[in-house]
């Protein structure tokens, strides 16, 4: 579970994304697998102490053609919105300049804990230069040498005594959604949509701020939940049309969903931007339904959905488990077959199965299709126990992990989803040696 959101901010060339890079390391290479996903190398994933954080290099955020002061601005902006915590880096090497009081003054005065750092103290005696740090008013400066590697530690510690004790499903027995998409596919008329369809909003809920941003409401006797619904309705938001920022929104939307509608625009059909999206809401490992929105627009024949189904498979490869939906968000049309698709991808999402079904269902897989030798070894799976939910992740305990090809994981999912449906939410296959 992601524990919140770390901002880094700082001028240009203090040593930003060194930092950066050095905090999300080893972890790159492994989320980097998924063929078809592209990456945005702004944030991250941190671990420290079996907990994790999102980390964000604002610097990679950039307005075209703006005057610097202004992209700055804009940066130290975006980390006090969307940050838990923010480390404004400044460096012992140049000392404090202009924009490091400038921004110091702007963090002095926003809500969220700030860590100082002084990075580039490279040596004892760069050491001398970190005191005039004390002047920007923030506090005791954590001393880094991100070129040596020195300091992470004790910032990493620092990071998670400051990140609230906050859980970022904060909406326990209650079904919680979001609506992402490219910008235009419709996500705030989606949203409207739903919540026209004679459902009773309630609109104060205990410990929701006047400017909450998700809004609940009731369908019968079911609650739920529409994450970041103002961030989708409130037109002309703050840098809106900067696609990384964009990204940022949909991020922390996704974290506190149990459930994410990803919107193509049917008008336009698929773009590039959508494999950007689409590939968000994979990795977070939530429950998704691709919704074919515009269909009103689409001229079509009795062949037309097959048509566009196969091409949204062939497309988002990796999401093969989502069921699509076509809806026209502008008339109304089909919107009420969602919330009946949410709660059953929900439902697929927290499915247990009971071990000894589990068990009948991947021994069978294995004597049906014995996993091919490899190196002169053959993989043998003793039993298998599903250990978590959201999404269901099943360990199978084997003779010897390494021999567990990615093929032959993708067959045993494929089991498991004949015997079991898990519509709608990504199922994670680990393998553990028998001890
Ligand atoms: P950003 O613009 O803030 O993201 O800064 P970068 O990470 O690109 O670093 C700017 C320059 O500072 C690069 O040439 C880095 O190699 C250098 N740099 C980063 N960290 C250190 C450090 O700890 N010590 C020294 N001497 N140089 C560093
Ligand atoms: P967002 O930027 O993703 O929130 O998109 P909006 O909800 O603001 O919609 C963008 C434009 O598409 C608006 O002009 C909407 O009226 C239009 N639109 C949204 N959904 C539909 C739909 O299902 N059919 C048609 N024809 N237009 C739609």
């Amino acid at each position: 579970m992601i524990r919140g959101t770390v901002a880094i901010v700082g001028r240009p060339n203090v040593g930003k994304s060194t930092i950066f890079n050095r905090l999300i390391g080893q972890r790159k290479s492994i989320v980097d697998d998924t063929p078809g996903v592209t990456r945005d190398r702004i944030y991250g994933e941190v671990e420290w102490l079996t907990q994790t954080f999102r980390l964000i290099d604002t610097g990679g955020i950039q307005i075209e053609d703006q005057a610097f002061a202004q992209e700055i601005n804009m940066q130290v902006d975006i980390a006090i919105e969307e940050a838990d915590v923010i480390i404004f880096l400044t460096s012992a090497k140049e000392g404090v300049m202009t924009d490091d009081t400038v921004i110091a003054r702007k963090l002095q005065k926003c809500k969220k804990p700030v860590i100082l750092a002084c990075n580039k103290v490279d040596n004892p005696e760069m050491q001398m230069n970190v005191y005039e740090f004390y002047a920007l008013g923030l506090g005791d400066p954590v001393v880094l040498s991100g070129a040596h590697g020195i300091g992470l530690g004790d910032l990493l510690d620092i990071v998670l005594e400051k990140l609230p004790e906050k859980n970022l499903s904060p909406y326990e027995g209650i079904t919680s959604f979001c609506v992402i998409g490219r910008p235009n596919v419709g996500k705030s008329s989606l949203v409207n949509s739903i919540l026209k369809e004679d459902r009773v909003i309630v609109s104060n809920v205990e410990g929701t701020t006047r400017d909450a941003i998700d809004t609940p409401f009731h369908v019968d006797d079911k609650e739920y939940m529409i994450i970041d619904t103002a961030g989708i309705r409130k037109k002309g938001k703050i840098y809106e049309n900067i696609e990384k920022y964009s990204i940022l929104r949909a991020l922390s939307a996704i974290d506190r969903s149990n459930v994410v509608l990803f919107l193509i625009d049917g008008e336009k059909g698929i773009r590039d931007q959508d494999k950007h999206v689409a590939g968000l809401a994979h990795d977070a490992g939530k429950g998704v339904i691709i919704v074919y929105n515009k269909w009103d627009t689409v001229e079509k024949d009795e062949k037309t959905m097959a048509k566009i189904e196969k091409e949204i498979r062939a497309q988002f490869l990796y999401l093969n488990y989502a069921p699509i939906a076509f809806t026209s968000a502008l008339t109304g049309s089909k919107v009420n077959q969602l919330i009946p698709l949410i709660d059953q991808v929900h439902d697929a999402c927290t499915l247990r199965i009971p071990t000894n079904i589990l068990n009948d269902v991947i021994l069978d897989a294995q004597m049906m299709n014995p996993a091919k030798p490899h190196l002169g070894k053959q993989l043998k799976i003793y039993y298998a126990s599903q250990v978590a939910v959201e999404p269901p992740t099943i360990v199978l305990f084997v003779n010897d992990p390494e021999l567990l090809h990615f093929s032959y994981a993708r067959y045993i999912e494929n089991k498991l989803r004949e015997a079991f449906g898990f519509t709608g939410t990504p199922i994670k296959i680990l393998a553990r040696k028998r001890s």
